[in-house]
Order: C-alpha cells, then structure tokens, then sequence
C-alpha cells in the first residue's frame, strides 16, 4: 500500500537529533517558553525574512491571535476565499467578525483577485489570503487593493511553509501570517503546534501577550488573554526539522514535476503553477469528473488518496447563514478535487506506480 503520507517515515529521518532535542528538554526541567521556543522562534522568523515570530498552540489560533491582535470584532468584515480549509473561516467567526467569501481561480485554486474589489465596503477590514495546496498568492494585485482601501493583509500559511513569492517566502508577504505545525504540514511537529510571523513590532507584542493570559510580563495582565503557546518539546522538534525543509520541499517539487510531465489522460486535470519556487507541493490536487470512480481505481491498485475538502466551508451545517450563496467555482473544485500522495520520502517507484496507475485510469 501506498501511503497517502507516512509522517514515521518522515520523523524517523531525524530520530538521533530529535531524540537528542527531546533529551535536552527533559534535563532542563523547563517546558514551557523556554529556550527551545526562543531558538525556534528566530531561527523561523529569519527563515520566513521577518522581524518577529511568536509560537503558539496551532495554526486556528495563529490567525485568531492575529485577527485579535489587530482588533477586528464584531461589525467588522474580512475578505477570504471560499475554498478554504474551515480553519481560516473559523478565526475570522472566533472574533465575531463577518467572513466575506470570494471565489478562486480554477486553474490555481487561489482567491481570484479580480473579485475582492467588488466585495469591499466600509465596513471591510482586512484580506486573509490562503497560499493553498502550497502555491503562494500572486499578491500584487491583492497589495494594491489592500493599500487603496487601507485594509490588512492576513496570511493563511498553513500549507506553504517555504513557498515563495517574487523572491519573498510566505509569511512576510502581507502584514502579519499564521503558520500551522500539524504534524502532516510540510513543516510539522508531534502534536498541535503554531506561530505568527509579522513585521509589526505592535503587532508582535500584543499577540505574545494576548496568547499568554494577555501578560506583557508575569502576573501583569493587559488583555482578557488566552492561553496559547508553543511548548518546548515541538519547538526543538521543530528546530530540528527547521533545517531540512527546503531540501524536502525540494523533493516534493521533483515528485509534481513528474507528475505533471508524465500524467498524461484527459480524464485528469493536472494543477497550474505561477513559477517553480511559488509552489512547496503540501498537496498535489488533480481534478476529475467522477472522483470516486479514481478513488476507487486508486485504492483497488494499492495507492492511498484524500479529498482536500470534500464539502465547501459554506455548505457546512457550521455555516447555514451561508448556505444560499451562489459560489459555482468554489463547488466545482470542491466536486471534483482529488490529492494523490506527494511527500519527501515517497520512492520513486512508487511515484512511477502512481503515475502508471492514473494513465490507465
Ligand atoms: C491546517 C490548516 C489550518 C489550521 O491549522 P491547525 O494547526 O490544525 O489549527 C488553517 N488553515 C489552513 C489552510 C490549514 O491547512
């Protein structure tokens, strides 16, 4: 059987050195905010090429803290693609702010943004963009309209850590970015993990205040804060696998060149790409008129395959204030998209197997 990821495989590639990370942290005796976030923080924040990075609980809560951070609440609207993964939604709901769904490109399955402009109204704060699948936005149209409206620009970087955009990685593009760890993100720990990464010294401070009990220091408390951090052990994991994300994403981008070179039926799709470094490949999406038909033929030949989402956020029970909206692309991806197994330690046989297996589909 082949794996849609095996996330063993892919930690056990730096068993020693985590272990050894692991080990330090149980001998300092210290296990929340401590050195190993320090490290990881600016270790990732010169990575991303931005000032300041904050860890926290996972990537929800990243953007919630942002969202917060810049107080967007009730009243306010934020622009953000329909076809995204809930989570994005739910940090603009969290904040009792009105998410204003736009619809994507079909070809790179990013917001389209030549229909945010319309969807703007006095009341509209902020644009979060979602570099999805793993392909950074094309953001200079989104930058002019976010600086003629004087409106925030929001990363959702959740699946395009290391992505890049005219010579910039994801999570310095706009204003401020959160970033998720999810142990199947193409940077993840073992557990829940986060950040947010921002230029904004303001910013900064008030989101690692906000995250711990809204504290600027101990016992000090500012905001109705939460509690959202980073802890010590998925930080020096995340140090660890810090240092060979590029060389993964390197191999990821190999795998869907291969794929899209030799994936050759006109039942498929295949997905388009703005330039090589734009795309980490978190997941390699083909669309096809009856997906469960591949699925199956997928399966029946021993390969694993996920729905990256079967059901629109806006057809969700969660979302029945939604439920009447006409948002024909969003569900033409959401009806059709397949992802078949991209990651850094899949084999090259077994891409071939892959690639051999969908041609004769
Ligand atoms: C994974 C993901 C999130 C949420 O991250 P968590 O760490 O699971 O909370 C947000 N947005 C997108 C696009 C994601 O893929």
């Amino acid at each position: 059987m082949i794996k849609f990821l095996d996330l063993h495989k892919i930690n056990e590639r730096f068993r020693n050195e985590i272990d050894e990370r692991i080990k330090n942290v149980i001998d300092s005796g210290w296990y929340i905010l401590g050195e190993q976030n320090k490290i990881f923080e600016q270790n990732f924040a010169n990575y991303c090429g931005v000032k300041h990075c904050i860890g926290c609980a996972n990537g929800l809560d990243a953007l919630n803290l942002i969202i917060r951070g810049y107080g967007f609440g009730a009243g306010d609207e934020i622009i953000v693609p329909a076809n995204t993964y809930i989570a994005s939604i739910l940090a603009i709901s969290e904040n009792n702010c009105t998410p204003v769904l736009v619809e994507p490109d079909i070809k790179t399955y990013n917001i389209n943004p030549d229909l945010i402009e319309e969807k703007i109204t006095e009341k509209t704060k902020a644009i979060l963009i979602v570099h999805l699948y793993g392909q950074a936005v094309q953001m200079e149209k989104i930058l002019k309209i976010a600086k003629k409206y004087n409106l925030k620009v929001i990363e959702d970087s959740a699946q395009a850590h290391g992505a890049m955009y005219d010579g910039k990685k994801t999570g310095s593009l706009g204003d401020a970015s959160g970033f998720s760890f999810y142990p199947g993100k193409n940077l993840g720990c073992m557990g829940d993990g986060g950040c947010v990464t921002t230029n904004d010294d303001e910013l900064a401070k008030k989101v690692r205040a906000i995250a711990n009990y809204g504290s600027d220091y101990k016992y000090h408390h500012i905001f109705k804060g939460v509690n959202s951090r980073l802890d010590e052990l998925q930080a020096g994991i995340l140090d660890v696998k810090l240092k060979y994300l590029d060389e993964d994403n390197e191999k990821r981008r190999k795998i869907a060149q291969l794929y899209r070179e030799k994936i050759k039926n006109p039942k498929i799709i295949l997905p388009e790409i703005y330039d090589e470094k734009a795309h980490v490949w978190h997941v390699f999406p083909i669309r096809t008129k009856n997906r469960k038909s591949l699925q199956e033929h997928l399966e029946n030949n021993g390969i694993q395959t996920n729905i990256h989402y079967p059901t629109a956020p806006h057809k969700q029970d969660a979302y029945k204030e939604f439920s009447n909206l006409n948002l024909p692309v969003t569900e033409e991806i959401h009806n059709t998209i397949i992802s078949i197994p991209i990651s850094p330690v899949i084999t090259d046989e077994e891409v071939n197997k892959i690639i051999i297996t969908i041609n004769k589909y």
